[in-house]
């Protein structure tokens, strides 16, 4: 299969051709006829799988088929759930589109609008945007969504999980109702599944990897390991194996910021990236880690989103994600476009119902060994249990009611607590 057998003009291929692209991609292959045709796309596909060209290469091409307009109305909206998404859709776009009269730009918050306001008075064709900073720059009038034609959802599970949903509501109620609407997903939740169901028409469903499945390459093994000895191993881990390019996920900003302390007492270089960053914090530190000038990455998973790092070859969970879909996403950053990568867990003792939710999520046993020296230390807690017994088991009796409804607090909270805290 060939870029030119799917459709696409000319101006296009030759961009492809310049990005180094020898084939497409199977969500390339199965989304850009059906987008040529004007359909409605309901598609699943990790970050990883060429989905950004999968929609922008067709996109573009529509958008460039049209009459000129005396003054640009906006005819195409991208919303991503995170500003590192947006800025990468958008790079995309401009190298997309080298070769075509189309202009793009992007928007979203932690930076200054006064630019984004400039650029979208000056008209632009296609707008990336995160939710948020673009509400309150179409409250400001900067533009107008009343002439959109295509509506792309990047990476729409995550945009729930981050409690977009109403944002969402709000800007489609902005736009005409005949538009071509495409949705792209790593995770199907009857959530998600709503949502398509409220505003895509009759859409095509495409997959580029089944639902809640991880990329085939990666190579996933899971440690269990004593929660006060996961920094010591994953130094090891870094040294010994001569590990130069780590993505490392904590499920805390608070946590992110320790271990990186941390990790450069060791003599790693490391930079920490999560959601009190500054923008300008974050940009840096990406961009260090992909020009290989910091061997370390660690992230939160809000943070980490949609971050386009080709051939990564190490993706650490130094804490594994209290919400399963999560682990799909983290590990959807090793094994790029067909590249092969090594996903590692490390597992405490209070973590083992998170890897029984993910294993069950994936249908998929992941392989769990022990690190000798660094095993969960169960001993003490088989003494201080056992010297507790007696009193425990009354107050057991007592605490039960309270503990009970304890835990079904706290389950409820969870979603709650770890978007607050990443
Ligand atoms: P995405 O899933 O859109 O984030 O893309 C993941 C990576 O694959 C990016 O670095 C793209 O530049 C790259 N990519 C996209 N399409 C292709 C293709 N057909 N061949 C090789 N690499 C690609």
């Amino acid at each position: 299969m060939t870029f030119k057998s799917l459709g696409l003009s000319d101006a296009i291929l030759k961009a492809v051709q310049k990005k180094g692209y020898n084939n497409p991609s199977t969500i390339q292959i199965k989304a850009i006829p059906l987008i040529l045709k004007g359909e409605d796309i309901l598609a699943s596909a990790q970050t990883g799988t060429g989905k950004t060209a999968g929609f922008t290469l067709p996109m573009l091409q529509i958008l460039s088929q049209q009459s000129r307009w005396k003054r640009r109305p906006l005819r195409a909206l991208v919303l991503t759930p995170t500003r590192e998404l947006a800025a990468q859709v958008y790079a995309n776009i401009k190298e997309y589109g080298e070769f075509l009269d189309i202009r793009s730009t992007v928007v979203f918050g932690g930076v200054n609008q006064k630019p984004q306001v400039r650029a979208l008075r000056n008209g632009v064709d296609i707008l990336v945007a995160t939710p948020g900073r673009l509400l309150d720059l179409h409250s400001q009038k900067a533009f107008s969504l009343a002439r959109i034609e295509i509506l792309v959802l990047d990476e729409a599970d995550r945009m729930l999980d981050m409690g977009f949903l109403r944002d969402i509501k709000k800007i489609l109620s902005f736009m005409p109702e005949k538009r071509q609407n495409l949705l792209f997903s790593a995770t199907f939740s009857k959530e998600i599944k709503k949502l398509a169901g409220s505003f895509l028409h009759h859409p095509k469903m495409i997959e580029a990897t089944p639902e809640n499945t991880t990329a085939e390459k990666v190579n996933q093994k899971a440690y269990r390991v004593d929660k006060s000895k996961k920094t010591t191993l994953l130094i090891q881990f870094i040294l010994e194996g001569n590990w130069t390019q780590v993505l490392v996920f904590t499920r805390t900003k608070h946590g992110a910021n320790k271990l990186c302390k941390k990790l450069l007492t060791a003599g790693i270089t490391s930079a920490a990236i999560h959601g009190n960053k500054s923008q300008a914090a974050r940009t840096k530190a990406l961009a260090e880690f992909k020009k290989n000038e910091i061997r370390v990455l660690v992230a939160t998973d809000i943070a980490a989103r949609g971050l386009d790092i080709p051939l990564l070859p190490h993706v650490v969970n130094f804490e594994l994600p209290n919400v399963p879909e999560d682990y799909v996403h983290r590990i959807g950053r090793t094994g790029r476009a067909g590249a092969s990568g090594e996903a590692i867990s490390f597992v405490s003792q209070e973590e083992k119902t998170y890897l029984k939710d993910i294993e069950k999520l994936l249908d998929q046993k992941i392989e769990t060994e022990n690190v000798i020296g660094f095993e969960p230390d169960n001993s003490q807690n088989k003494v201080d249990q056992s010297s507790q017994k007696g009193s425990q088991q009354k107050s057991n009796r007592r605490d039960g009611k309270k503990k009970y409804y304890d835990r079904t607090k706290k389950n409820k909270k969870r979603t709650n607590f770890n978007n607050r805290n990443r």
